[in-house]
């Protein structure tokens, strides 16, 4: 499976950046560090069937 290019807004400074999202994750969640604020992001990663792009969905790590 090949890793999904997901637009990412960042629930601290709001920024958008594009982040490679791994698709066998799905159900999971991973943390990753802004690319502009580099405070780190949680990802909850939502699959949506074999042929469909995964949704992820950010928070900040006290949430
Ligand atoms: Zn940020």
């Amino acid at each position: 499976m090949e890793l999904e290019e997901h637009l990412i807004t960042c629930p601290y400074c709001a920024e958008a950046f594009t982040a490679l999202i791994d698709p066998t994750m799905a159900g999971d969640q991973c943390v990753e560090d802004c690319e502009i604020c580099c405070q780190p992001i949680v990802f909850l990663i939502s699959a949506n069937g074999p042929q469909d792009p995964c949704t992820i969905s950010t928070h900040r790590e006290n949430e």
